[in-house]
């Protein structure tokens, strides 16, 4: 570690200021581009090791000179240079100041975050020896190039990707990182990988469908961007993988990003990318990966050797200097928003990264966000600009395979206390006896919700929280879904000692098991029981433990899926014909205005897991459905999830929103205040609204102000949270008046005589209101 002394540089040359941006602990008063001396001048997007405190961390050299130090701070030098990495390109510092600005973060934040946490946390020395690993004798760019380039005879994929698991080999980082350090062997490797794919498309594709075909012609005659709107199984992926390949052809050295919802749910997309274009060729990042793996890919994609990224949504900040072309696959989905820390939507992201430096980007998706549907309208005479991106539409599954057909169960005319109607069962014990799988959802995990007392009225609060505590039968636990706080199942009410505690409401646990009862009779062709297994966050907590149970399922070792909506989104299971929806009703009737549209999201994503093999369904003389239990059979999503009709339902609901000025015919964000009382957490709120009025903040006079509120729950974790929304017809309007507030909810914070205010976050385009 070199000695962070604070002393200027002892050289003969003037050393050079630079701005340095680093994680300044929140809210510093120093801001967080800082001037560090250094001993050579340094390119913009150079990574550093500087001092800050008694520490020293990393930064990113960038554009432009910081504010001087206040009075008394000498300026101190840079500690190292991690010249082993070529300078972050000012692509990634745009895409980055961009989103610091736009979500009202700090840049240093958001820059730090964007880079895979070794670089942060190893040592300058363990950093430096991991990049100064000396590379083959031949020469770096010829390591590079025999890494990345399969031989031209490498016709066929399979073999490719055989090939190239050579760069699984540990030893196989330092060649990234020497070819990360030279710019023009990373261009050669490149211009190599490039021949690989011409050779590549020697072999036989599937013939793509007359959809397909047209989609890919407008993608390939129009800037975008593009919204492909088409059904479950209608050939998305496949359009995907085309546009691709495309982009690679189209010039030597370009790069693809290809984002998905939550990659551990999808490892078959990650096989259709390696089987078409090598393993070497595409990097992982997501969450899901060790810290080493995660340098691993983001090396390679900085250095230009990966040239296809697939990822979730951190994958939006990757360093991809060539990058071509953006898929936002599954674009509805909420997990796009980070929802803590700086909140930003990685799709929102994508669309403007992909403008800024001149890739194409499609969203795609069977239920568009009704954002993505507005903005892609069709020009009309009242409308004649119509929406910024360009519609495309695929309805058609592939392979003819019909939609799944809606079956409605009208819960009231079912016994009371009903959890699977005896119409659902009777269909459930068909399918089984054929040897057909189904599928059952329920958004609810554990057993049930809360525990009562009868005698008392007692019911498992937490603690900590204005929430119950969830009864998880199997390991006998209440546990708070919120803060994670977990106890035994008390033998007797606390409240009263009565024995008699029962729960109420179910969870899938209990679906689980009451399913394996109802069903317990019931055999499967090879005369087996029925089998019944459940798929949540709880089953799945160990490390591979999804992985084992998905490959149950398509072995065909379960019959019968009960899960949350982990089991809905997108794994292509062929033998399912049935899901079932058995108490989608909660949803209906939320206060939250985006609840009807991820509901009905939801329920046509589950019911595209019915019937994915057409060929499969008509060889059973089967048919696929989808079965919804409800008390509310009249409700209009009904009707549009009946008719597969999409547009009908967004045309409904965009109506709605309308009417109520809501997104996206307004634009909102939340400042969020916890604290240790109510009092002040709203106190503190009022108290910035009040000063934003005062100041008369630029902006103002286009932006609502609504008086705080507690949040929902509005106690976790013994915090008390509390909102204030901003509304306004102009997302500019909004953003000048963000901006020109930040300092003032800081002065009004450090104002506040309260220590027991914890701290405030702002959340622009929320999801969750
Ligand atoms: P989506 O992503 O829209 O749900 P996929 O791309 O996964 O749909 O396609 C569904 C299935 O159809 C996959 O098994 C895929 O291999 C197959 N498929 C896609 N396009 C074609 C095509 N043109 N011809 C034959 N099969 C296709
Ligand atoms: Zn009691
Ligand atoms: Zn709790």
């Amino acid at each position: 570690r070199a000695p962070a002394t604070g002393s200027a540089q002892p050289s003969q040359s003037q050393p050079a200021t630079v701005a340095v941006a680093v994680h300044t602990p929140a809210h510093s008063a120093l801001g967080d581009l800082l001037s560090y001396t250094s001993a050579q001048p340094l390119a913009p997007g150079t990574l550093v090791r500087v001092p800050l405190g008694q520490r020293e961390v990393l930064g990113v050299v960038w554009d432009g000179t910081p504010a001087p130090l206040p009075e008394g701070m000498a300026t101190r030098s840079v500690a190292a240079v991690l010249d082993g990495i070529a300078p972050l390109d000012i692509h990634w510092r745009r895409l980055v100041a961009f989103a610091a600005r736009y979500y009202q973060r700090s840049l240093g934040e958001i820059a730090l975050a964007a880079l895979p946490p070794q670089l942060r946390d190893l040592s300058h020395e363990q950093l430096a020896r991991r990049l100064r690993r000396p590379a083959k004798p031949a020469g770096k760019g010829a390591a590079a190039r025999a890494n990345t380039a399969p031989a031209p005879a490498d016709a066929n994929p399979r073999a490719a990707s055989a090939l190239h698991g050579a760069t699984d080999h540990p030893a196989a980082v330092d060649t990234v990182v020497g070819a990360a350090a030279s710019a023009a062997s990373a261009a050669s490797a490149a211009s190599a990988a490039s021949a690989a794919s011409a050779a590549e498309n020697a072999t036989p594709l599937i013939a793509l469908s007359a959809e397909q075909q047209v989609v890919l012609a407008q993608i390939g005659s129009n800037p975008g961007p593009f919204l492909l709107f088409g059904s479950t199984g209608s050939g998305k992926t496949e359009v995907y993988l085309r546009c691709v390949q495309t982009a690679l052809e189209a010039r030597p050295g370009a790069q693809a990003l290809v984002m998905v919802p939550e990659i551990n749910l999808t490892p078959q997309l990650e096989a259709r990318f390696t089987e078409r274009f090598g393993t070497a060729r595409v990097v992982s990042l997501h969450s899901g990966m060790t810290n080493p793996q995660r340098l691993k890919s983001w090396l390679a994609a900085h250095s230009g050797q990966a040239r296809i990224v697939l990822g979730t949504r951190m994958a939006v900040f990757a360093s991809m200097p060539q990058l071509a072309l953006i898929v936002v696959d599954e674009e509805h989905d909420a997990s796009y928003k980070q929802q803590e820390g700086a909140r930003y939507s990685a799709r929102d992201l994508a669309i403007w990264r992909a403008r800024e430096q001149h890739a194409k980007v499609i969203l795609g998706s069977a239920t568009p966000s009704l954002e993505s549907w507005h903005a892609s309208r069709p020009a009309t005479p009242d409308d004649p600009q119509g929406g910024r991106y360009l519609r495309l539409h695929m309805p058609s599954r592939i392979g003819a395979g019909k939609l799944p057909v809606l079956r409605v169960v009208n819960m009231n005319h079912q016994p009371r206390r009903t959890v699977f109607s005896a119409p659902l069962l009777a269909a459930l014990q068909e399918r089984i006896e054929r040897g057909e799988q189904c599928m059952i959802l329920l958004n609810r995990r554990g057993y049930a919700p809360v525990l009562h007392c009868a005698d008392c009225d007692w019911k498992s609060d937490c603690p900590h929280c204005s929430a119950h505590q969830v009864f998880h039968k199997t390991d006998r636990s209440l546990r708070c879904h919120h803060c994670g706080f977990a106890q035994r199942v008390p033998r007797a009410c606390p409240g009263c000692g009565s024995p008699d505690i029962t729960p109420i409401g179910r969870g899938t646990e209990q679906l689980e098991e009451q399913l394996s009862a109802l069903l317990a009779d019931v055999r499967r062709p090879d005369g087996a029981p029925a089998r019944v297994a459940r798929i949540d966050a709880d089953t799945t907590r160990a490390q591979g433990a999804l992985e084992a149970q998905l490959a149950q399922v398509h072995a065909g070792d379960i019959d019968v899926l009960v899960g949350t909506q982990m089991i809905a989104k997108g794994h292509d299971f062929r033998r399912i014909t049935l899901v079932a929806a058995v108490q989608p009703d909660g949803a209906l009737f939320s206060s939250d205005f985006r609840a009807p549209e991820r509901l009905f999201a939801l329920l046509m994503q589950a019911s595209g897991r019915a019937g994915r093999d057409a060929d499969y369904v008509a060889a059973q003389g089967s048919r696929s459905e989808m079965w919804l239990q409800t008390f509310h059979p009249e409700h209009a999503i009904v009707a549009a999830l009946r008719q597969h009709d999409y547009p009908a339902f967004a045309a409904q609901q965009l109506d709605e929103r309308q009417g109520a000025a809501m997104p996206p015919f307004a634009f909102q964000a939340l400042v969020r205040a916890d604290a240790r009382t109510q009092e002040v957490a709203q106190g503190f709120l009022r108290a910035a609204s009040q000063a934003a009025t005062d100041a008369a903040l630029p902006g103002l006079e286009h932006v609502t102000l609504y008086p705080p509120v507690p949040l929902t729950i509005q106690r976790v974790a013994n915090v008390e949270r509390a909102q204030m929304l901003l509304e306004s017809d102009s997302r500019a309007a909004l953003q000048r008046f963000l901006a020109a507030w930040q300092a003032l909810l800081h002065h009004t914070r450090a104002q506040s005589a309260h220590k027991a205010l914890v701290r405030w976050l702002v959340d622009v385009d929320p999801l969750v209101i």
